[in-house]
C-alpha cells in the first residue's frame, strides 16, 4: 500500500540530528509523494501538506516534546484532520442497509457485518435482496450458516422490496438486521428506484455504500451519485488489502462529507474493522 511509504516519513524524522526548514520541506514533499500516490486527490494532499509545513515552521516546540516528537504529533493531528470522523455504530437495534455497485463486495460484507455485531454480543441476521445477482444468494446463506447468523432470502421471489418486507416481518426479534440489496454496473434509473423503494418499506437506520478501493479517485464521483440518489450515512471501503489506491476512497469520503464506518481488509469474513480513524494514522505512521 503507497501509505506505507508514510513510516519511512517518521523513519526520516526520527533518525535526522537536526529539523530545519529544509528538513521539514523534505517531509513535506515525501508526504506529499506517499499520498498522491496512495490517490489521494491532489487538493486534499495540498490542504494537508500546507498545514503540516505552516505548523512546523511556525509553532513552538511544547516544554514536553523534542522537536522530532513535535513533527510527528503535527504529522499526525493533520492526517487526522484529513481523515475525519469515522461513522460509530452504537450496538443497539438497528437496521443497516448496503448498497453499491455489483462486485464492490457488497455481499461479503453483509456477512462481515453481522458476524462482527454478533461477536458484539447482538443477535445478527442478514436478508438477500439481491435478485439482480442470482449467486449471491447462496453465497450469504452460505456464510450466514457458517457463522451462525440468522438469514432471510427467497430464490423464488423477483420483487427485491417483497424479500425486504417479509424478510423483516420474520426477523422483528433481531437486534441488528443487515440488508443486501442488488449492485449494478453503473447507477442506473432501475438500480436507483429499487434502493429508494427498499429503503422506504426498511426505514433503515443506516443506508451504508459499499465502495471497492481500487477504484481509487473514481470513489468520489460514484459516492456522490449514491449519495444525491438516496441519502448515505457511511461508507464502507473494501479491498483495503488489495490496493496501492486506498487514499482515494478515503480522501473522497471526506470531500462528500460522509464517515467511514467500517474496512474491509480480504476476502475472509473475519477480514473487517471498524473504522477507528485514530488507530488508522497511528499504524499507518508505524
Ligand atoms: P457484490 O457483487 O458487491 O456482492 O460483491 P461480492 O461480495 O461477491 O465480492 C466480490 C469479490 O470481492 C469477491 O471475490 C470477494 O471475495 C471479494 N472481496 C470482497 N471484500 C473484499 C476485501 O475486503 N478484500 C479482498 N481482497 N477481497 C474482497
Amino acid at each position: 500500500m503507497a501509505l506505507e511509504a508514510l513510516k519511512d516519513v517518521v523513519r526520516k524524522i526520527k533518525s535526522s540530528s537536526s529539523i530545519d526548514k529544509y528538513l521539514v520541506e523534505e517531509i513535506v514533499r515525501d508526504i506529499q509523494r506517499a499520498l498522491l500516490r496512495a490517490d489521494v486527490n491532489v487538493r486534499h494532499v495540498k490542504q494537508i501538506s500546507d498545514a503540516i509545513k505552516k505548523r512546523a515552521l511556525s509553532e513552538d516546540v511544547l516544554p514536553t516534546f523534542n522537536v522530532r516528537e513535535h513533527i510527528i504529533k503535527i504529522v499526525y493531528e493533520e492526517l487526522m484532520r484529513g481523515i475525519g470522523e469515522g461513522l460509530d455504530i452504537p450496538l443497539k437495534k438497528a437496521k443497516i442497509m448496503l448498497v453499491g455497485l455489483q462486485g464492490s463486495g457488497k455481499t461479503t460484507t453483509t456477512a462481515k457485518m453481522a458476524k462482527y455485531f454478533k461477536d458484539k454480543g447482538l443477535k445478527a441476521g442478514v436478508i438477500t435482496a439481491d435478485t439482480w445477482r442470482p449467486a449471491a444468494y447462496d453465497q450469504l446463506k452460505q456464510l450466514a450458516e457458517a457463522y451462525d447468523i440468522g438469514f432471510y432470502g427467497d430464490k423464488n421471489e423477483k420483487d427485491a422490496v417483497k424479500i425486504v418486507r417479509d424478510g423483516l416481518e420474520k426477523m422483528k426479534d433481531y437486534d441488528i438486521i443487515i440488508i443486501d440489496t442488488a449492485g449494478r454496473h453503473a447507477l442506473e434509473e432501475g438500480l436507483i428506484n429499487e434502493m429508494i423503494e427498499i429503503s422506504r418499506v426498511a426505514n433503515p437506520d443506516y443506508k451504508l455504500l459499499v465502495l471497492d478501493a481500487a477504484i481509487g479517485q473514481l470513489a468520489s464521483t460514484q459516492a456522490k451519485r449514491f449519495h444525491d440518489a438516496i441519502g448515505i450515512d457511511g461508507i464502507v471501503i473494501t479491498k483495503f488489502d488489495g490496493t496501492a489506491k486506498g487514499g482515494g476512497a478515503l480522501s473522497a469520503a471526506r470531500e462528500i462529507g460522509i464517515p467511514i464506518a467500517f474496512l474491509g481488509t480480504g476476502e475472509k469474513v473475519e477480514d473487517f474493522e471498524k473504522f477507528d480513524p485514530a488507530g488508522f494514522v497511528s499504524r499507518l505512521l508505524g
